[in-house]
């Protein structure tokens, strides 16, 4: 390496877009900026009506449009309330495009067979 020349400019521990000035010592560090929620999933009008006989469980958030299968990912440290499916769907509840719990529940998509 001969010396003197210019620094790579390439990201050398440097964090772009980070805000001039240190954290302060000692505090908590400010939580990490959220993810981008889930939007609605997509489903025909007939996949939506087959949901809304169902009585799996599934999972709304307080305030939150959609419902959830227990194993989203984004219902991770929320807290949650357990409604059937049908009453989630009666309710106006959209299902989650993360965890599709329509397409799911009703199996509209997913042609593999339970065992
Ligand atoms: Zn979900």
């Amino acid at each position: 390496m001969p010396p003197g020349g210019p620094p790579p400019g390439g990201p050398a521990g440097q964090v772009p877009g980070r805000p001039p000035g240190g954290m302060p010592p000692g505090g908590a560090p400010p939580p990490p900026p959220p993810a981008a929620p889930p939007e609605e999933e997509v489903v025909d009008d007939a996949t939506r009506q087959a949901a809304a006989g169902l009585d799996d469980e599934v999972l709304v958030i307080d305030e939150e449009p959609l419902f959830h299968l227990g194993r989203c990912s984004y219902l991770y440290g929320r807290e949650v309330i357990p409604l059937p499916a049908s009453e989630a769907v009666e309710l106006g509840f959209t299902g989650c495009s993360w965890c599709t719990p329509v397409t799911a529940l009703t199996g509209a998509q997913s042609a593999d067979s339970r065992g």
